[in-house]
């Protein structure tokens, strides 16, 4: 018998075993069916199902088109929403459409984190924040993933720009890539188990991430338990072998010649053999999951879209809506003459370009949902134009318009404005502007925009205007005078629906920003590195990322991380905020104090005790509450104690610190209505301090604290000036000795055994009362 005729990949002989380890065509495995492994059919993703059955017009760059999906709206709008359970939703409801194509394994959610706003990609990614991303990535995996369909968590790691992705070296810290750019990855990976993995091209700390071993098998397999397969992004792996050994699992698209390169590694003893197998298990196992998925469910093209829908007035985020004479222009108010402006209104950007670009199955346009609202008393002038898109290209064809033909459709606009009781303005990045594969060299909106919009603002002051982008574009000077903003970011195939009714207000707006929008790109984290050199990236600004960086240098912003307004308004009440073992349970009282009914995103910040420099503040937990005009209900958010860790760099582990926890409840990072302060205790099992720690880690440390302050004040007493007090002038020096140095200065009174006695004494203290603790229960 052949050993290729046994079901068991380890019976495999090597070389089909290596054939596992790389796709056979553009989106597919090999399929082994005398050992019962079928191929695996993967589609990008993530927010719609870009299936090509065709592998002469396969690519990964949305070069060619897809069969019709649904065009759900892009992680950056999913990301306003705040909703993880919507995002479940739309994941179950994009394995519908995969089981339809036979897909195993769709490419996403990407939950990168937004470093910087000139992002190429950013619109594929959730936030700036690692909580927000987090939930969001762990609800879309959850819910994709109950339908039987894989997810492939990506890109891992530190891949937030695109500049020189191929080759750049992303240089971070320990403690920032734990707590930044690895933390969604780690709660996605623990708590909703995706099947796969997806490594990035970039270089994380001099190691391509394709063949990192810290990454891919240390911190994924054996820290956090990851028990899936490690697949490449399309073309990251630059050495086979060395990826293998590394933990990596399958290569895609093929490179036939890096599967050479493994047999002749096995063959000269580079390479174990058992690498190759174990590599080749795992995909079999993924194969034969993804096999098992049953695949008859129907899909609803309409529920699909009318989801998509739902997603899209959730994610969108009323920026401003001030009183302009009596009242604010929003909701636009029925009677009223409305002239309607801006190309972006005709023809959408709702997605943005490469990978991700999927063929839509039908697309709501804002101006005619609007239309239909407003009928008649609808006026519509395009004011500007925009370059026609073809895949994923913008070409110059007819709708680019010359000067005089800029200028002419400039002036219709201005005409329709002036006869109008109000504006509404589109504007926005073309889809040029943005994409992945590139970053932005800057973040203004076009200048032919701008400069309709001072034309407008001329004719007729009562502007609502309407953003579409994926990146954040800069909110400054240009709109100190427009007294309404919605932000409709990408909104997806049923956007321009959702924009209409939020316009008129049969939907009343409930989005949040997941980004600050800064009033400067010169205030933003990485100005001045993002993008970096030839070759590497310093992620110097460390764990002072989006709202961390700007309330820490309490710079102003334009609109701050978590900002969004309503048709109505609500009011915070009665905060009370509670720790034990577990976590902090935080409840509080929301009531809905305006005239119609809505949902409020209620935001926990929490600013935790720690040895640095801590943040100000981390979103640590937030609730979506729907309330009726003067409802009111009490809500509780519960904080588990993990959330409550940061990293030691010391002891490369997550740790809880001791000390007062700052609780704040609000609307926004930046609109804090309710404050409170607990306690916090650190973890039991925190290793002491030694004579080697400072003295000042002796005194904060809650178990050696109190015993060695009174020692410290009793040597200061006998030493006379050589030893200062406990927080008497020159204290903060001492306080950075190691214990042993004692001994330096006054090596008469205090020897290095007596700074020994005194350590184990203070320590066999602590361990008593720990124990005594322990025994009492607490
Ligand atoms: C992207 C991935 C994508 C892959 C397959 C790459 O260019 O970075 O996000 O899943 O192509 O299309």
């Amino acid at each position: 018998m052949s050993p290729d005729s046994t079901r068991d990949p380890e019976d495999l002989s090597l070389e089909r075993a290596a054939t596992l380890t790389a796709g056979a065509s553009w989106w597919r495995t090999a399929a082994i069916p005398e050992a019962g492994i079928p191929a695996l059919v993967m589609s990008d993703g993530p927010h719609g199902i870009r299936f090509q059955p065709q592998d002469d017009e396969a690519d990964h760059l949305g070069l060619h088109d897809s069969v019709p999906a649904t065009c759900f709206p892009p992680a950056v709008a999913l990301g306003c929403t705040w909703n993880p359970e919507l995002a479940a939703r739309v994941g179950t409801a994009l394995a519908a459409e995969a089981v339809q194509h036979g897909i195993g394994v769709v490419l996403g959610p990407g939950i990168n984190i937004k470093r910087a706003p000139q992002g190429g990609r950013n619109f594929e990614y959730f936030s700036e924040d690692p909580f927000l991303t987090g939930e969001l990535g762990a609800g879309w995996v959850q819910g994709l993933q109950s339908a039987g369909v894989g997810a492939s968590l990506k890109h891992f790691a530190v891949n937030s720009q695109e500049t020189r992705r191929m080759t750049m070296d992303a240089r971070v810290d320990e403690r920032t890539l734990r707590e930044i750019y690895l933390r969604a990855f780690e709660k996605v990976v623990r708590r909703s188990r995706p099947w796969t993995v997806m490594c990035s091209y970039n270089r994380v700390n001099g190691e391509w991430a394709s063949q990192s071993r810290e990454l891919l098998t240390r911190i994924l397999r054996e820290e956090w338990g990851f028990d899936g397969a490690v697949i490449s992004d399309w073309g990251a792996v630059v050495d086979r072998p060395r990826a293998l050994a590394a933990g990596l699992d399958l290569e895609m698209p093929p490179a036939p010649h890096h599967t050479d390169a493994v047999l002749e590694a096995v063959r000269d003893g580079s390479l174990e053999e058992a690498v190759v197998r174990r590599a080749a298990a795992r995909i079999a196992r993924l194969a034969r999951r993804a096999g098992r998925t049953d695949r008859a469910v129907p899909v609803d093209v309409d529920a699909a879209h009318a989801l998509a829908r739902e997603v899209a007035e959730q994610a969108i985020v009323l920026l401003r809506n001030d009183a302009h004479g009596d009242a604010p222009l929003l909701p636009l108010i029925p009677g009223q003459r409305i002239a309607v402006i801006g190309e972006l209104a005709r023809t959408p950007r709702y997605q943005g370009s490469g990978s991700s670009r999927v063929v839509p199955t039908r697309v709501d346009i804002p101006l005619d949902a609007l239309r239909g609202h407003l009928g008649d008393a609808m006026a519509f002038a395009p004011g500007y134009p925009l370059a026609e898109v073809r895949g994923r290209y913008a070409v110059d064809a007819a709708t680019t318009a010359d000067e005089s033909g800029q200028a002419q459709l400039r002036a219709d606009a201005v005409a329709a404005a002036a006869s109008a009781d109000v504006v509404v303005l589109f504007l926005g990045l073309p889809a040029q502007a943005e994409s992945e594969g590139y970053d932005r060299a800057d973040i203004e909106l076009p200048a032919d925009q701008l400069a309709l919009l001072q034309a407008v603002q001329a004719a007729n002051d009562r502007i609502v205007v309407v953003l579409s982008h994926g990146g954040v574009v800069r909110i400054g000077s240009w709109a100190e005078r427009i007294p309404a903003l919605l932000d409709a970011t990408l909104l997806g195939q049923a956007g321009g629906a959702a924009i209409a009714d939020a316009l008129v207000g049969t939907v009343n707006p409930s989005g949040r920003l997941a980004e600050t929008v800064p009033l400067r790109l010169e205030d933003t984290p990485a100005f001045g590195s993002f993008g970096g050199g030839a070759d590497e990236v310093v992620y110097g600004e460390g764990v002072f990322v989006g709202y961390r960086w700007y309330d820490a240098r309490r710079l102003p912003v334009a609109f701050p991380f978590g900002h969004g307004l309503s048709y109505t308004t609500f009011a915070y009440a009665d905060l009370d905020a509670a720790v034990d073992e577990d976590g902090i349970t935080v409840s509080f009282t929301l009531r809905n104090t305006g005239a119609v009914g809505g949902r409020e995103v209620a935001q926990v910040y929490l600013a935790l005790p720690g040895p640095g420099q801590q943040p100000v503040r981390e979103l640590k937990g937030f609730v979506s509450v729907r309330l009726e005009a003067g409802e009111s209900r009490r809500v509780t958010v519960r904080i588990p104690r993990d959330e409550l860790a940061s990293w030691s760099v010391s002891a490369h582990a997550w740790q809880v610190r001791s000390g007062e926890c700052g609780v704040e409840v609000g609307a926004s990072s930046r609109d804090l209505r309710l404050k409170s302060v607990v306690s916090v205790r650190a973890d039991a099992v925190d290793p002491l301090p030694t004579i080697d720690s400072t003295i000042g880690d002796w005194l904060v440390d809650e178990r050696t604290g109190p015993r060695m302050r009174e020692v410290i004040g009793q040597l200061a007493q006998a030493a006379g000036g050589a030893v200062p007090a406990p927080e008497s002038p020159g204290w903060a020096m001492f306080a950075d000795l190691r214990l042993a140095q004692i001994t330096q200065l006054r090596p008469d009174l205090v020897s290095i055994e007596r700074v020994r006695g005194i350590a184990a004494a203070v320590l066999a203290a602590a361990q008593a009362t720990s124990t005594t603790a322990s025994a009492l229960g607490r």
